[in-house]
């Protein structure tokens, strides 16, 4: 009886097993294969696929002169998918490897010669797979397997795919390089970064303030005249380092920068250092910030600080020359005013209209320089300390009446309204209180059109003495009145640029006030007004004096 189906031979007990690299082994049709039935196969051949097919390791074999392969579960993985597998089998070498046979020939060629079983790691060999060429890396090993006679018939392949092991070597030496890179280029940028701030001169800090630890590069050192090389020592080195009438102000402001509320850990002053070893005295701006953790903990202070010794000098001689122009300028000022004054009074017996109101604007425009050559001479008197307060008991509520009254000539144009009803006593400089309000008037004056109104007021409220000037003019934008009564500030918009000014006059307003323990704000809205306030501490004594003479 004939069949066109291969009649499967019986296999020794021993080639049972294998997986499916067995099962294809034991179901291949041998008979039409080069190797012919197994029942002729050598038992070298039988004994050698039973090792292969029962191993675990990844193991392959070329059998007979035509290299016929076999290979087990373990190798199959490294044939891919969609690739040579199952084709591999019963297989001729040449036929599967073309793409690496010149590599290999030469290896099988040597171990069936009888030579040494090679050893090959981590060796680059391409294979097809996958439908494409790709880079596999091996360790291998090919042995011979003798055949019966004793003679070379086989080569036995032990081998493990390298290629993940390899890869992620790769990666993890890509990986080394980049963070060698990225140091250099750390380096490179501290060095940058050094260079800078070498060649600004600027000193820089780094407190922790949970260890209590202060980094000073040289420069903050050298500012501070301290050269030991030792950790810097916050009491030694920094307070003792600060000139003794700057500590307590510099103490203060670090404690505000330490509120996260009170500051947002902004830190921005000027102070003088007594340098503890050089004595040298410096003038040093100091900018820096405080971090602060989840629950608003201060936790570490940086910044920088520069020497602006010079600069401060530059603007002490300034102000001594501000405060001496100005100085020399009031004595002829006096002295045109008062013969203004007496030439009006002349003038009005006369009844010359025309000379009269010619002398009016005189008087105007002497009143406007005294006010100006009094702000600078303020100004540097400010700036040097030197100010003084001339305090005596007085009526604020008078001198508000009395600025009123003086601005006649000034304030024309505006119609004013004063509701000062009530006696005011306060302790005061009544010739700088006077600039204020005269000041605040001015503003109200230059900063809202002719004709408006402007209402000043006021009244004594829970021991206070209180001040208002309200107008109806330009009004200043929110962004703006944080800066408004700091030194020399003016808002430069269209409808400012022709009104004259120096951006002193709130400044000083501000300062005369806190020097009497007052305080200055401002609310106000964008083209419709602004109200400007202060407020002084009232004085009992002289509210009874007031009263008795009332009486
Ligand atoms: P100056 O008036 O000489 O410029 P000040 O210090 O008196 O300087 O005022 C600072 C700035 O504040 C002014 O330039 C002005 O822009 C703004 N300002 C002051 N008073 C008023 C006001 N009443 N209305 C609107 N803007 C004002």
């Amino acid at each position: 009886m004939s069949t066109n189906h291969p009649v499967q031979p019986v296999y020794p007990q021993y080639l049972t097993g294998g997986g499916e690299m067995g099962q294809l082994t034991r179901d291949y049709n041998w008979s039409a294969n080069l190797l012919g039935s197994p029942e002729n196969w050598s038992q070298s051949l039988l004994t050698t696929i039973s090792i292969i097919l029962n191993s675990r390791f990844p193991m392959f074999l070329w059998w007979g002169p035509e290299l016929i392969q076999f290979y087990n579960d373990a190798y199959r993985p490294s044939l891919g998918n969609n690739g040579k597998h199952p084709g591999a089998l019963g297989q001729k070498g040449a036929e599967c490897w073309p793409e690496i046979w010149p590599v290999i020939k030469p290896l099988i060629d040597q171990v069936m010669a009888g030579g040494d079983s090679t050893w090959s790691e981590d060796q680059l060999i391409p294979i097809y797979r996958n439908n494409k060429l790709e880079d596999v890396y091996w360790t291998f090993s090919y042995s011979r397997v003798n055949g019966e006679s004793g003679k070379p018939a086989g080569v036995l392949v032990i081998c493990n795919e390298t290629t993940e092991k390899i890869y992620a070597l790769q990666t993890l030496q890509k990986a080394k390089l980049e963070i060698e890179q990225a140091q250099a280029e750390s380096e490179a940028q501290r060095d940058t970064l050094e260079s800078a701030l070498q060649a600004a001169e600027l000193g820089t800090f780094d407190m922790d303030l949970e260890k209590g630890t202060m980094e000073w590069n040289d420069r903050c050192r050298n500012l501070f005249g301290i050269s030991h090389r030792e950790p810097v020592d916050y009491e030694k080195d920094f307070i003792g380092g600060l000139h003794p009438d700057d500590r307590e102000r510099i103490l203060n402001v670090i404690g505000k920068s330490y509120n996260k509320s009170e500051s947002n850990g902004d830190y921005d002053v000027e102070y003088r250092t007594i340098g503890a070893e050089d004595q040298n005295l410096r003038w040093i701006r100091a900018k820096g910030k405080v971090y602060f953790d989840v629950h608003d903990r201060a936790q570490r202070f940086v910044g920088a600080v520069l020497d602006i010794t010079e600069q401060k000098m530059d603007e002490f001689r300034k102000n001594d020359f501000i405060g001496m122009v100005s100085h020399e300028l009031k004595t002829p000022l006096t002295s045109i005013n008062a013969y203004i004054q007496m030439l009006r009074a002349k003038m009005k017996k006369t009844e010359d209209e025309m000379m009269v109101s010619f002398l009016d604007k005189m008087n105007a425009q002497i009143k406007k320089m005294t006010g100006m050559v009094n702000g600078f001479l303020n100004i540097s008197r400010l700036e040097s300390g030197k100010i003084h307060l001339d305090k005596q008991s007085c009526f604020l509520d008078e001198l508000v009446k009395n600025v009123v009254a003086e601005s006649e000539f000034t304030a024309s144009g505006h119609h004013i309204e004063l509701i000062c009803n009530e006696p005011i006593p306060i302790y005061a400089d009544q010739e700088k209180i006077s600039a204020v309000i005269s000041n605040l008037l001015s503003n109200s004056v230059k900063y809202s059109p002719k004709g408006k109104t402007i209402e000043v007021k006021c009244m004594l409220m829970d021991a206070t003495a209180h001040f208002s000037i309200k107008d109806e003019g330009m009004g200043i934008k929110p962004q703006n009145i944080e800066k408004l009564f700091t030194r020399f500030y003016r808002i430069e918009t269209k409808h400012t640029q022709n009104i004259s000014g120096f951006g002193i006059g709130l400044y000083l307003c501000a300062e005369i006030i806190q020097h009497h323990e007052g305080k200055i704000w401002v609310e106000s809205e964008s083209a419709k007004g602004s109200t400007f306030y202060f407020s002084l501490p009232a004085a009992q004594e002289v509210s009874l004096t007031s009263t008795a003479q009332l009486a």
